[in-house]
């Protein structure tokens, strides 16, 4: 047959499918719910919001979200027409009255006339004669059918959680404090024995820094979350209970490094940060996965030396997640390098929030779609921010050299450090409160990603009108 089976009717499935619809290719969606339930979903309708009912920033001329909210509905995206038919007054941000939404986005599928509702449980690997498949389902996939694809992809390659360190902006990190170099000077494959940027602390900074984590508030995990930690990836402050010393002697230890400033000084405790992407605008803070609440995470983390002005691409956290090592397992077109005939989209590839997962569900159902009709698969530019998002899942990413204990690929938020740089002249900075260096680089980024998405987009109707 030439349908193409979606399993889970989430943020990206519910997307996915309306986007092979559109392309005019036939499909069936799976919904395990209501036969079914999850730990967070409490409804039958398709494109439930499990949370909170924000799609964030809707301005798409300095923020990253924005701007994809913007790409996606030039792109035709159910998500954000019934985002947009369905708002709820909420200054800049995009909120939504989450029952006419998700309604909204439920009944545009059913009425289909080439999509068919399946409301059954995928409990395994798709059977064989499903020859395309995109797999959304999502943070809380079945328990069945993760075992099946833990099977096919390895134990270590399928996470259950996240653990999720705090991401820096390059340019916000204080190299006159900070110095590059790895420890011992090794140097691994591709790397140049000056691979981390390192943060020295003096005793006073180290008490200092250990009292503000034991005394910053925390999140709670959620009921089904509370499993015990793996020793691998524990909590920062976790560790920091332990005794005041444990971090010294964890991600921490200040050993194999010589400050680059201040050789004759010794420091006593360390913190490193190693590239994130391809780009190098982001670094990730090596060991420092945390439950404290954000904004105690950027109090805390910018009492660090060299970090007091660190602007936070991303901050951590630990939640129950399925999700893929993506980079590894997945080709440019999302499919599972394994089996092909095996598509992923949304949260399991590792995004993370409603919007990524929608956005990768319309990749995933454009990359599908376009295979069926037999057209070759036409990537996003990496300039806009689809394309940074596919490209954080399908290999931006540098993986770890072994060092940083709990695997590097982690889910994230789109944000301006996954799109290639920009440089902007002074003259461009602006007037007004948002008058700066950042907001420039913002502005000129969302422009250039506009321009080449239309681009992509006329070329993608001009292949299909002939
Ligand atoms: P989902 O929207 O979860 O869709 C997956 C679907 O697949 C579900 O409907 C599920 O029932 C179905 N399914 C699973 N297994 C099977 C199977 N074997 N067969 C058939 N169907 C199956 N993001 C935000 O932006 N804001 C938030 O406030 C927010 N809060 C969150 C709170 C929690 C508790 C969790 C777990 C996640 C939260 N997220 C939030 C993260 C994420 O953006 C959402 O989970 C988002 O819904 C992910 O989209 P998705 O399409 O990948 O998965």
């Amino acid at each position: 047959t030439d349908t193409v089976h979606v399993v889970g009717g989430g943020l990206a499935g519910s997307e996915a499918a309306w986007q092979l619809a559109k392309a005019g290719v036939p499909v069936v969606l799976h919904e395990m719910r209501p036969e079914r339930p999850t730990e967070a979903h409490k409804t039958d309708a398709l494109a439930e919001l499990v949370c909170s009912n924000s799609f964030r920033s809707d301005d798409w001329e300095t923020n990253a979200v924005g701007l994809l909210h913007e790409e996606m509905r030039r792109a035709g995206s159910l998500i954000m027409a019934c985002a947009d038919a369905h708002k709820l007054p909420a200054g800049g941000a995009l909120a939504v009255d989450r029952e006419d939404f998700a309604d909204a986005v439920t009944k545009a599928l059913t009425e289909h006339p080439l999509i068919a509702i399946d409301r059954s449980e995928v409990a395994g690997l798709p059977p064989a004669d499903w020859d395309s498949v995109i797999v959304a389902t999502g943070p809380l996939t079945s328990p069945a059918l993760a075992d099946a694809v833990k099977t096919l992809t390895g134990e270590a390659e399928l996470a259950f959680f996240d653990a999720i360190a705090p991401i820096v902006h390059f340019e916000s990190i204080d190299m006159d404090v900070c110095w590059r170099q790895s420890r011992y000077d090794k140097v691994g494959p591709g790397g140049s024995g000056a691979d981390y940027i390192n943060c020295p602390l003096d005793k006073a900074q180290y008490d200092t820094f250990i009292d503000g984590l034991l005394t910053a508030e925390k999140t709670t995990f959620k009921d089904f979350e509370k499993t015990p930690y793996f020793e691998g990836c524990l909590p920062i402050e976790v560790m920091a209970e332990r005794g005041r010393d444990t971090l010294r002697y964890g991600p921490m230890k200040p050993v194999g490094l010589t400050n680059a400033h201040r050789p004759d000084e010794k420091p006593h405790a360390i913190v490193q940060l190693r590239q994130d992407n391809a780009l190098g605008t982001l670094w990730n803070m090596v060991g420092f996965q945390t439950k404290l609440k954000h904004g105690e995470q950027a109090r805390v983390f910018r009492m660090i030396p060299g970090l007091g002005q660190a602007e936070f691409a991303r901050l951590g956290g630990l939640h129950r997640n399925t999700f893929l090592d993506s980079p590894k397992l997945l080709d440019n077109s999302l499919r599972l390098k394994a089996e092909p005939r095996l598509r992923f989209a949304g949260q399991v590839t590792g995004v993370e929030g409603y919007v990524e997962s929608a956005a990768i569900g319309l990749i995933a159902g454009r990359f599908a779609g376009a295979e069926r009709l037999g057209a070759p698969p036409a990537p996003p530019p990496p300039t806009t921010a689809l394309g940074a998002l596919l490209a954080h899942i399908t290999g931006g990413h540098l993986s770890a050299d072994g060092e940083g204990g709990a695997r590097s690929f982690q889910p994230m938020n789109v944000n301006y450090g996954l799109f290639p740089p920009v440089t902007v002249a002074r003259e461009s900075w602006g007037k007004g409160a948002k008058n700066s260096k950042a907001f420039a680089r913002k502005r000129a980024m969302s422009a250039r990603a506009l321009a080449d998405l239309d681009d992509w987009l006329e070329g993608l109707s001009a292949v299909a009108a002939e």
